[in-house]
């Protein structure tokens, strides 16, 4: 059959590892015993639902054989298998969706300095990784359910072939044609079954299912000859029985102190072909009314597809050591759904079915026992380590927002001490407990601005007036976050205020008569303005707010600016009409004010053309694109 060329970043991760100076080539076998083991849990768990496959839980293992002459080393399992087209999509490209990004931070300088990539021992590069120490695979495989197999053979980068082949059982053998020995790299060693065994103890003891091998010891043998005594003589002679290598206790079975944090990330990776490190690891081992134990990740990035219908939630859920469930998502609540792990309980019953997990009392306390964890565990990183937080929060925070707004805010109390802003004044990430813990005594309202960054946050013409009173402002950055705050409505009793629309309640009674009294004074220019904009705006104020700035925007009534523009935001033209009552508010203490009066007493024109043009002003700061920008110049122009 013709050979058929790599991708292109697949050629390029093979050619990395063909000519790998990298030490620990020994992960090798790690890597290909694992995809062995998935394999295995693949067709086991077909097997729990189809007869066909008549095996049973005690038949499965996976076989390492050495041949020596031949400079061989096979791992065989009896898993689900490979057709030629899943060795095409298998093989042939790289199937970790990471690996590409791997590839890209290799640049040649990269290379140079660390030559001893440790990339390859932290994340493990799969299947490929078999080249590190071999110059060819042949993968042999019969795929669950097929008539017959496929051979697939590559000698490195140059391409790979796909043929039918007779393969009678069902499962797969990769067999390593091991390099020769090199002046630096002693190869063979991977031929020796002590190694190899070692190999196996390391890195895969914990591998559920027996990882056999041939062990060679000598006994002693009858020759049939008698000495002079006459007893009969005996020899030494070599005989190999299989042998179970690993241990197979899964790793959250294991005791706490058994088990290293290393330990539990290089499962996470390898279990769930992640290459990032998650940000957490939670060990639950519980035992009451429902006894069982978890491993449960944070992972470090959310999956590409976390935030589409396609993504499937839930937990591997096993029975005593059987997987029982790939995706149980009734185990986690909705907004802790980017969670992986494992839970394995004895008081599962093993033939349950989907229908009966939805209605099982003792899944629902297991459930509840896990979302408490998990918070709490989210908790401790936002109190003990931040920088692993902000990572967190830059991954998953829109799940923790929908989940407080979401079910008429039933679950607001589980999550709103993990939500964390941007704050004035601050570096880094705040959250609610540490504003309000950080308010003056005097400060009664927790006071947040919306905008779309945080710089447009910053120079809102309303936060002035916050920050002079020695308040810090949150930003709320999020076209989510204002519905949270309405739906959290307060937080230890403190209400939140939006600087721009709600009444700050900074102005003393003195400001406050002080404004009134000059609104009358100016009653009748406030009302030419208000005539001048009809139809823009719904009122026209001034203001005592502000400082700097000769305007600004508020609104009046339950749709603010940004509400508005998120409502427009959306697809399809329900909202087109949504508007915001906007309240333009003027600064009377500034000179473009006094031009105004001054305007409105000598030239009507000239003042309604400084009205639009303060109104235009107000859009502008609040980020608010001009209706019409051709006239706001001309307005500008007719100054000159
Ligand atoms: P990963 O295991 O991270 O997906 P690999 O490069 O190690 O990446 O393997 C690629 C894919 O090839 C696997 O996902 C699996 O579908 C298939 N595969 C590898 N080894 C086996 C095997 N022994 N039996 C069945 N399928 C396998």
């Amino acid at each position: 059959m013709a050979k058929k060329q790599f991708k292109a970043e697949s050629k390029r991760l093979l050619d990395l590892m063909i000519n790998s100076i990298y030490t620990h080539k020994e992960i090798f076998l790690r890597e290909v015993v694992s995809n062995a083991s998935d394999a295995i849990d693949k067709l086991c768990y077909l097997a729990l639902t189809d007869e066909n496959v008549g095996l049973s839980r005690d038949d499965f293992r996976i076989r390492i054989r050495v041949d020596k002459d031949a400079r061989t080393v096979t791992v065989s399992d009896n898993g689900i298998g490979m057709n030629k087209a899943e060795m095409e999509s298998n093989l042939g490209v790289i199937a970790r969706s990471g690996s590409l990004q791997f590839k890209n931070d290799l640049t040649e300088d990269k290379k140079n300095e660390a030559p001893d990539l440790d990339i390859i021992g932290q994340f493990g590069v799969g299947f490929y990784s078999a080249f590190m120490v071999s110059d060819k695979v042949t993968v042999l495989s019969h795929r669950y359910g097929e008539e017959t197999g496929a051979k697939w053979e590559s000698s490195g980068v140059d391409g790979y072939t796909i043929d039918d082949y007779e393969k009678a059982d069902i499962g797969t053998d990769v067999i390593m044609h091991i390099k020769p020995d090199t002046e630096d790299e002693h190869y063979s060693e991977y031929l020796d079954g002590w190694r190899l065994r070692e190999l196996i103890k390391k890195y895969s003891d914990y591998v559920r299912w027996p990882i056999r091998m041939d062990v060679e010891h000598y006994e002693q043998q009858e020759t049939g000859e008698v000495d002079e005594d006459g007893k009969p003589k005996t020899k030494y002679v070599p005989v190999s029985s299989e042998e179970t290598v690993n241990s197979m206790i899964p790793i959250w079975q294991r005791s706490k102190s058994d088990v290293t944090d290393e330990d539990c990330m290089q499962f996470y990776k390898d279990h769930f072909h992640d290459q990032e490190d998650p940000l957490a690891v939670i060990r639950i081992d519980a035992e009451g009314t429902v006894s069982f134990k978890a491993m449960l990740f944070v992972p470090g990035k959310a999956p590409y597809d976390l935030y589409t219908r396609d993504y499937q939630p839930g937990l591997q859920l096993y029975s005593s050591g059987v997987m029982i469930m790939e995706k149980c998502a009734d185990l986690l609540p909705d907004c802790f759904r980017f969670v992986r792990g494992v839970v394995d309980s004895p008081d599962l019953s093993l033939n349950i079915s989907r229908e009966m997990l939805q209605h099982d009392r003792q899944l629902k306390i297991i459930a509840g026992n896990l979302e408490k964890r998990i918070k709490s565990k989210l908790r401790s990183m936002l109190d003990d380590d931040r920088d692993s937080y902000a990572k967190f929060w830059d991954q998953f925070a829109p799940l923790i927002k929908y989940g407080i707004v979401s079910d008429y805010g039933m679950h607001k109390d589980l999550l709103k001490d993990l939500l964390v802003y941007r704050c004035s004044g601050k570096d880094g990430l705040v959250s609610l407990d540490e504003y309000v813990k950080d308010m003056p005594e005097k400060q009664e309202k927790i006071y947040y601005a919306a905008a779309d960054s945080v710089s447009r946050a910053e120079s809102l013409p309303q936060t002035e007036q916050v920050t002079d009173a020695g308040y810090s402002i949150l930003y709320m950055t999020d076209e989510a976050d204002t519905f949270v705050v309405s739906v959290l409505g307060q937080y230890a009793e403190k209400e939140f205020c939006n600087i721009s629309s709600d009444d700050l309640g900074l102005e003393t009674e003195e400001e406050k008569a002080e404004t009134e009294k000059k609104a009358e004074e100016n009653r009748e220019l406030l009302d030419f303005v208000r005539e001048t904009l009809s139809g823009k705006v719904e009122d026209v104020k001034l203001s005592h707010k502000l400082r700097s700035y000769p305007v600004f925007l508020s609104t009046e009534g339950d749709i603010t600016l940004e509400a508005e523009k998120y409502l427009k935001s959306l697809p399809g033209d329900q909202f087109k009409d949504v508007k915001a009552k906007k309240v333009l508010e003027i600064n009377g203490s500034h000179k473009a004010f006094q031009a105004l009066q001054k305007a409105f007493a000598e030239d009507r024109d000239k003042a309604a053309v400084l009205a639009k043009i303060l109104l235009a002003q107000a859009d502008l700061i609040a980020d608010i694109p001009l209706e019409d920008p051709r006239e706001y110049t001309d307005l500008i122009c007719s100054l000159f």
